[in-house]
């Protein structure tokens, strides 16, 4: 392909196309799911396999740093979403992360019932929240509205104010620093899943004076398939809150193997067990891509590249419709399209090589990822996207069956 994009010849972000390991013939639209392989990140596993592990064996915790791995990691994501040293740190999976900042954030509102979410929350945070609202004998409320409803469903009741900044689904964008503001005037908490968030948005937690945060590192920070999570305790709570998965690492001294539990100060009390090195490597490796790069950059560029998709989709393929906002304002790095064929649409597109995913009933989502895609790609995905509907080449049983990950 030769195309070149008039937009890409500017595109400051554009070297680091070459930084990633993306097959042939492949424009991935699904680095909001699992991010790309980044092309350092294999030579850096095997070093930590057979020289950390295979040569070091157990002396690799004090002499590789391993049992640092999780706040080494944490700081350097910390730095991408405005967290100050020390406040963030890499561990357990996103789900386990909401159950333990939740419990804590409760913990600290003992006089109150409510947890306020919305319903473009990711379900497992509402499984989660009903689950310790369970094992907590039902003390408290879960109340889930419409993300158009938070704002005036913030009353003198609610206990923590538990939000995803960008919906998974539509790519609807929370305003972070207006709603914790509105909590916190009603004398709640608020807690912020950017799993969709980190490295595809500029995120400013200390200025939003958001309570915490957790997300994912496997999608926009490619650390690769069940990465660790991360999690955020504001200053303020550091050394007031208590995890409700009290293990030895978050001990003030495990090795010393007392009978009792007492937390160590700072946020190394909201870890469990022992840290996962191998996929906390990888994490740690990858985000050596975003050491240099402007939160802003990115920003722009995801704007440019969704509104070139927006743009294109709407003059070549009209039987799709917008699931998402407009105004990029108030998008995250995403952009979906609903079709009533859209599950097969979609697999008829990654058999051509354009991989995006499904959400159901009818939702085609698109993630864009500006440090490893172009404007051509864009063109070029659209230009196969409207191939399949305008000859219908998606209408066929094989790419009708339902796999069990969509
Ligand atoms: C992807 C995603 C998760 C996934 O959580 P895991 O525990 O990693 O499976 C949670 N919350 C949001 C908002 C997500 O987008």
């Amino acid at each position: 392909m030769t195309a070149q994009h008039p937009s890409d010849v500017q595109d400051v972000l554009k070297s680091r196309k070459d930084a990633f390991l993306i097959p042939e013939g492949i424009i991935y639209l699904d680095g909001n799911s699992l991010g790309v392989l980044p092309r350092h990140v294999p030579a850096r596993l095997n070093e930590v396999v057979t020289q950390e592990w295979g040569a070091s064996l157990i002396t690799a915790w004090n002499t590789h740093g391993w049992i640092d791995l999780p706040a080494r990691t944490g700081d350097r994501i910390g730095k991408l979403m405005g967290a100050p040293a020390g406040t963030c740190i890499a561990c357990d999976s996103t789900s386990v992360n909401v159950f333990k900042v939740l419990s804590a954030a409760l913990s600290l509102r003992p006089d109150r019932k409510v947890i306020l979410s919305d319903t473009g929350n990711f379900p497992t945070d509402l499984y989660v929240a009903s689950g310790l609202k369970d094992l907590l004998a039902r003390r408290y409320e879960l109340k889930v509205v419409a993300p158009e409803e938070v704002r005036a469903a913030i009353t003198a009741d609610v206990a923590v104010l538990m939000l995803t900044q960008v919906d998974y689904r539509t790519g609807r964008l929370h305003d972070m620093e207006d709603l914790t503001r509105t909590a916190h005037a009603a004398g709640a908490l608020a807690i912020w899943d950017l799993a969709h968030s980190a490295g595809a948005l500029p995120v400013d937690l200390a200025g939003a004076k958001a309570d915490f945060a957790v997300g994912c590192g496997y999608k926009y920070l490619n650390g690769g398939p069940g990465a660790p999570a991360f999690l955020y305790v504001s200053p303020e709570h550091l050394d007031k809150v208590t995890s409700p998965l009290t293990g030895w690492m978050g001990h003030e001294a495990p090795f010393a193997f007392d009978l009792d539990y007492r937390p160590v100060s700072g946020i190394g009390r909201m870890t469990v067990g022992t840290p996962a090195v191998l996929s906390l490597s990888g994490l740690y490796a990858a985000l050596d891509l975003f050491e240099d790069v402007d939160m802003a950059d990115i920003r722009r560029k995801s704007i440019s590249l969704s509104e070139l998709f927006i743009a294109e989709v709407e003059a070549r393929c009209p039987r799709l419709e917008l699931a998402s906002p407009r105004n990029p304002q108030t998008r995250g790095s995403q952009v979906s399209f609903r079709f009533k064929e859209g599950y097969a649409v979609m697999q008829a597109l990654i058999a051509r090589g354009v991989i995006g995913d499904f959400r159901a009933p009818d939702v085609m989502r698109f993630g864009f990822t500006p440090l490893y895609l172009s404007h051509q790609d864009i063109i070029d995905a659209v230009a196969i996207l409207a191939d399949i509907l305008d000859t219908q080449s998606w209408d066929r049983p094989e790419f009708k069956t339902r796999a069990k990950v969509t």
